[in-house]
């Protein structure tokens, strides 16, 4: 039932020469989020010669499908690059100025036409159908999950789970991380605009100060994380930017103020997002301010599914061997994957990138960070084994219901 484990590994083995130049094709020719033309005409192309069919959604998101049958399980890669330099020096390094793979999607990328490889031949083994999902735009909102679940990337056929995966650099190559529950937070960006009155330094009494209101705002803003927040929930709200003023002796019309603020609840979530809103004006109004706060919601928090969890550490146990399958602690960053999560059982694992010889690397959208080729070969291998292992549980199960 399903494909052998060693004809996992020996297959995706004999086909490591090819996902090192097709992974330095995609590093060297990075491309922003939405804007993935020539990735999406690679994949594309990857995908023809081994006659599987395909189609675009969302412009440069590409979705194809192997085996056959109403079993499905879906798996996913995010192909974009980051808006910034490389500062690599390797010999495949960006030839596109200011655009970097610094989070690794051309290794998501490369491992999901690895997987497409495998899987093609070794279709027949299959029990279902293995769907891939090419998604652009994970660097930048609304996220390119959203807009390919809205073209219908999880309908005909509707998986009834996904997998996905990132490369962690916090972590030793060989290893994989993954917990069920939130594993990731939600992502919301928050911008203000507080209006005062200009005046001379020297006569406070004829302006309205936006810097102090600012100023009440920012410490007061603080308090709604320890007096509105269950201590059991984990909550960050962080102010990142302040823009306002221009001399000593000029009280500005304006400040501007950035942050985000993130959390594993989205129902709380909510609720924060009022609150803020409630002191913000509040608090400027004491300083005869006016604030303007406008929140760009972003992705919701992620959480792994239990039952598609435990088949996904049962296959890294596997493929990676036991002591080496880490429990991942969870943390505030945010990834559109949990727009997929929201939707269908799902499970997004870490894969270990930090070379043996190193106790650090740099990290992601770092503009020195390159993981090595060497993890093609265990991500890689991680998607064909999963897909394989989901399928033949899903039949194991419907033949024990159905007895
Ligand atoms: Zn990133
Ligand atoms: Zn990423």
């Amino acid at each position: 039932m399903g494909i052998k484990n060693e004809t996992i590994i020996s297959s995706v083995n004999g086909i490591y020469p090819e996902l090192v130049i097709i992974r330095h094709q995609i590093h060297r020719n990075p491309e922003l989020s939405f804007k993935e033309y020539e990735t999406s005409r690679l994949i594309q192309s990857e995908l023809s010669k081994l006659d599987i069919e395909f189609k675009v959604l969302s412009e440069t998101g590409v979705i194809a499908t192997i085996g056959q049958g109403d079993k499905c399980v879906a798996l996913r890669a995010d192909i974009d690059a980051l808006p910034m330099s490389e500062e690599t020096n390797c010999d495949f390094a960006s030839i596109n100025p200011d655009i970097m793979h610094a989070c690794g999607h051309d290794m998501h990328t490369t491992m999901l036409i690895g997987a497409a490889k495998v899987l093609k031949k070794h279709e027949s083994e299959l029990n279902g159908t293995v769907k891939l999902i090419f998604q652009p735009g994970e660097e930048k909102l609304p996220g390119g999950a959203s807009l390919m679940i809205r073209e219908g990337a999880l309908a005909n056929p509707a998986p009834s789970a996904i997998f996905g995966q990132h490369v962690n650099p916090g972590e030793k190559l060989g290893t994989i991380s993954l917990a069920d529950g939130y594993i990731m937070g939600s992502a919301d960006e928050l911008y203000w605009t507080i209006n005062g009155k200009g005046a001379h330094a020297a006569q406070p009494h004829l302006g309205a100060d936006p810097i102090l209101a600012a100023s009440h705002l920012i410490t007061n803003l603080q308090s709604l994380i320890t007096k509105f927040r269950n201590p059991l929930n984990p909550g960050v709200l962080a102010l990142t930017a302040i823009n306002g003023g221009t001399a000593t002796n000029i009280i500005p019309e304006k400040v501007e103020l950035k942050g985000t603020f993130r959390s594993f609840d989205n129902e709380w979530r909510y609720l924060m997002i009022e609150k803020i809103r409630k002191f913000s004006v509040g608090i400027c109004n004491l300083y005869d301010c006016t604030c303007s706060f406008d929140p760009i919601l972003g992705y919701p928090p992620l959480s792994n599914d239990s039952s598609s969890t435990n088949i996904a550490k049962e296959t890294a146990e596997k493929i990676f061997g036991g002591t080496n399958v880490l429990s991942w602690e969870p943390k505030m960053w945010a990834e559109d994957f949990a727009y997929y999560a929201q939707q269908i059982p799902s499970t997004f694992w870490f894969l270990g990138v930090m070379p043996m010889n190193l106790q650090v690397m740099p990290g992601l959208h770092n503009p020195k960070f390159l993981p090595g080729d060497e993890a093609l070969i265990l991500g890689t291998s991680m998607l064909v084994a999963v897909a394989s292992n989901y399928l033949d549980k899903k039949i194991a199960e419907d033949k024990s219901t159905s007895t």
